[in-house]
C-alpha cells in the first residue's frame, strides 16, 4: 500500500543534505493552515525546509490542538510570528456543520450528530476570531505578532485580513 512512497523516499535519501539543519524555526514564523491539498505552504511564502513551523488543520482554525502547538513553537521552537492562512473554495466554508453531520453520518452509517467539524459561515470573521484567539491564549508571549491571510487557489495570491 506505501510501496511508491518508500520508494520514492530511496530516491529522497540519496540527494538529502538537510542533516544539518536546526529544530527551530529559522525564520522565526509558524503558519496554520488548511490541508487543501493545493496548498503548498513553503512554496506559496518562499520558505524553505527549516524555516517555518506549519501547522495545518481542516479549515486552518486555531484549535485547541493547533494552539498547543503554537505555545511551544512560541516559547521553546523560536517562533515570533504566526501567520493563519485559510484559502478561496474551502470545503469548511462551503457547508454548514449540519450538512458534515449528516454527510458523513450517512455515509458511515453512525450518529455524526456530536461531531464539530467546525464548518464556517463567514470566512473572515473566523479568521479574525482565530487570530484573537491566539492573541488572548495567556501562555503565548505577548509580543508575538499574528496574521490572518486568505490564498487564492487559483492565483497563488495571498490575500491579508
Ligand atoms: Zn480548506
Amino acid at each position: 500500500m506505501f510501496d511508491d512512497l518508500l520508494e520514492a523516499n530511496r530516491r529522497y535519501q540519496e540527494q538529502f543534505h538537510d542533516a544539518g539543519v536546526a529544530g527551530k524555526a529559522a525564520k522565526g514564523l509558524a503558519v496554520v493552515t488548511c490541508i487543501d491539498s493545493r496548498i503548498d505552504p513553503l512554496a506559496m511564502l518562499g520558505l524553505q525546509r527549516g524555516d517555518a513551523k506549519i501547522i495545518r488543520n481542516a479549515g486552518a482554525r486555531v484549535t485547541p490542538d493547533a494552539l498547543r502547538s503554537l505555545v511551544l513553537a512560541t516559547n521553546l521552537l523560536g517562533v515570533q510570528r504566526v501567520c493563519v492562512v485559510q484559502h478561496t473554495d474551502c470545503a469548511m466554508a462551503g457547508s454548514t456543520e449540519d450538512d458534515f453531520r449528516a454527510r458523513i453520518g450517512t455515509l458511515r452509517g453512525v450518529d455524526a450528530s456530536g461531531w464539530e467539524f467546525l464548518a464556517m459561515s463567514d470566512q473572515l470573521s473566523t479568521v479574525r476570531e482565530d487570530l484573537a484567539r491566539i492573541k488572548a491564549c495567556p501562555l503565548v508571549p505577548p509580543e508575538v505578532v499574528v496574521g490572518g491571510f486568505i490564498f487564492d487557489v487559483r492565483t497563488g495570491a495571498l490575500s491579508p485580513v
